[in-house]
């Protein structure tokens, strides 16, 4: 039995509905799930009422882009519940801060040659708060790059041509907050942090003391031994390792919901560990 912890939806830079990811958790036997969506808690009434009404444990989340010691780190918030509280009152300034750098990769885009329109990356996202990866299907669609990673490899990642940073908050002050709002926030991917495995134990004990509840192990994009070395870590700090596919739709092609590049196995007593970790 596996949960998938991390998915994103239309309510931010994925491209299935919370349904259809509800639908495709059941169909593959998954025993509980967790939306993920960038900034935004929008998608989670429509996911917990489609999972319960398949009968797949559901927790609502949201994954927030955080500084860190000058590197930029990805925080999982889980249990954040929609409605007013000291968290979720912050996600409005974060999808502002959004909206002024689309702006800014939109002109940075056309100063090297790309003719895309802030209109075309809106009618790209739909009702989801704007990523890069939007940015990216706009680029697919008319032919400027093949796919989502030459598009991020050529323009839109930190260090290329079209890269705008946006406001965030800092890692100590968002797992303050969420834990102020009865959530767990847990570091995601944590290699994108730029910490080697071997620093990680001693980079996170300043966070851990600070209320991190988690570190993401069992992640779709990486090996068996990279999983275990990280649940190992999470052992020694006293925190949960989760884990989950970061499935994104058409946007991550070779992410399926459940599994991953294939080989991904959540184990179910993680969600167990983050309800006792809440
Ligand atoms: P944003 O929140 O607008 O900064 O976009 C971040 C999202 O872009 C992440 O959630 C990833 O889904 C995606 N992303 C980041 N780097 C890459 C990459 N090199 N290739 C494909 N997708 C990426
Ligand atoms: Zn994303
Ligand atoms: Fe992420
Ligand atoms: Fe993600």
């Amino acid at each position: 039995m596996a949960v998938d912890l991390h998915l994103h939806s239309v309510f931010s830079d994925g491209t299935a509905t919370p349904e259809e990811i509800v639908a495709t958790a059941a169909e593959i036997g998954l025993t509980g799930i967790a939306l993920t969506d960038h900034d935004t808690l929008e998608g989670i009434p429509l996911a917990a009422a489609a999972a319960e009404a398949l009968a797949v444990g559901f927790i609502g989340g949201t994954e927030l882009s955080v500084q860190w010691r000058g590197r930029t780190m990805h925080l999982l918030v889980y249990f954040l519940q929609p409605g007013p509280g000291p968290l979720q009152d912050r996600l409005e300034a974060l999808r502002r801060a959004r909206e002024d750098r689309n702006h800014q990769i939109v002109g940075l885009l056309q100063k090297v040659g790309i003719e895309i329109s802030m209109a075309e990356v809106a009618a790209e996202a739909g009702r989801g708060v704007v990523g890069r990866p939007h940015f990216a299907g706009v680029m697919m669609n008319k032919g400027y790059v093949e796919s989502v990673a030459e598009a991020f490899d050529h323009y839109l990642a930190a260090g290329r041509p079209a890269y705008a940073p946006r406001k965030t908050l800092e890692a100590g002050e968002a797992i303050t907050l969420a834990r102020e709002s009865a959530a767990v926030p847990v570091v995601a991917h944590p290699h994108t942090v730029g910490l080697r495995a071997s620093e990680v134990a001693t980079g996170l004990q300043d966070l851990v003391r600070q209320g991190l509840g988690g570190m993401e192990s069992y992640y779709g994009e990486y090996s068996p031994e990279m999983r275990h070395r990280l649940s190992d870590i999470c052992d020694e700090l006293g925190i949960v390792a989760t884990g989950g596919s970061d499935y994104h739709g058409r946007y991550k092609p070779d992410l399926k919901i459940g599994v991953g590049r294939g080989d991904l196995r959540v184990p179910d007593e993680v969600l167990d560990r983050l309800v006792a970790a809440r």
